[in-house]
């Protein structure tokens, strides 16, 4: 059997619904997976939607900051219910917004033109707005070829049009999963460039050892999670967004025996 646990939908910056996504991936012939949306557990929501051939772990991925770099720390069994864990979306998406706000009025401040419809189409849809989107609507508007592009040009950090946010520490987003009763695991750790000894070091309860950008590394990765007796985690990230690997669910995906410890985890509760 295989599985995926690091999947995206359209209540973070993925372009499937949880419903389709789902779906998706029973025809992919996954046993278990993961939606692990940015900040958001609004997917467990819409949970009667859900394709019900399928166990899905309930999952967040959390933002958080190292000195400079993306740490993102992704939460296995959270309760979507948690009070905190709601609090801490809530006011994230509220920010969010301001924050994509400011960066459309920099675009706008650059001489792109972006119209309230776009803007107005994107809210309709998802409720929130990120980066990604804004560059969908520059490539929309035929100024960049691709959303990588646009990122280039104008939205990776230090950019003209990007606006820095604020994220909790790693150690606050480690508490924050953990008094969701969940698992807090590395993501990505093959992403890491400057930081990853020192971000290794924080009180994580597992290693996203299989992700697409861990390439030619997971050796190092497992003997790294297998000295701390941490939790072995592995999914694709998949947002099905064209251009960014994978594009199709069911790509990348991970043996069930290599991330079991992590599968049976509930059943030791
Ligand atoms: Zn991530
Ligand atoms: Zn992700």
């Amino acid at each position: 059997m295989n599985v995926d646990l690091h999947m995206h939908t359209t209540c973070s910056d993925g372009v499937y619904t949880p419903a389709v996504l789902t779906k998706m991936a029973v025809q992919a012939g996954l046993g278990v997976m993961a939606i692990s949306d940015h900040d958001t557990v609004a997917a467990y929501g819409q949970a009667d939607t859900f394709a019900p051939a399928i166990r899905i772990i309930p999952a967040i991925e959390i933002s958080s900051d190292y000195e400079g770099e993306d740490v993102h720390v992704l939460g296995y069994y959270i309760d979507p219910q948690n009070e905190e864990l709601q609090a801490y979306c809530a006011q994230f998406k509220q920010r969010r917004q301001k924050r994509a706000m400011e960066m459309l009025q920099r675009c706008r401040n650059l001489g792109y033109r972006i119209d309230e419809e776009q803007v107005a189409a994107v809210l309709a849809k998802g409720g929130t707005i990120g980066r990604p989107h804004i560059a969908r609507m520059l490539v929309e508007k035929g100024y960049f070829p691709s959303v990588a592009a646009v990122f280039d040009s104008l939205l990776q950090r230090g950019g003209p049009a990007y606006v820095p946010y604020h994220r909790r520490s790693i150690c606050d987003c480690i508490s924050l999963i953990h008094s969701a009763g969940g698992l807090a695991v590395l993501a990505h750790p093959g992403l890491l460039k400057r930081t990853l000894n020192a971000v290794l070091a924080h009180p994580f309860d597992g290693l996203e050892v299989y992700h697409p950008k861990n390439r030619g590394r997971y050796e190092e990765f497992l003997q790294i999670a297998m000295a701390r007796n941490w939790y072995v985690s592995g999914g694709s990230d998949f947002h099905g967004v064209a251009g960014r690997f994978p594009e199709q669910v069911g790509l990348f995906t991970v043996p069930a025996a290599r991330v079991q410890r992590l599968l049976d985890y509930d059943k030791d509760r």
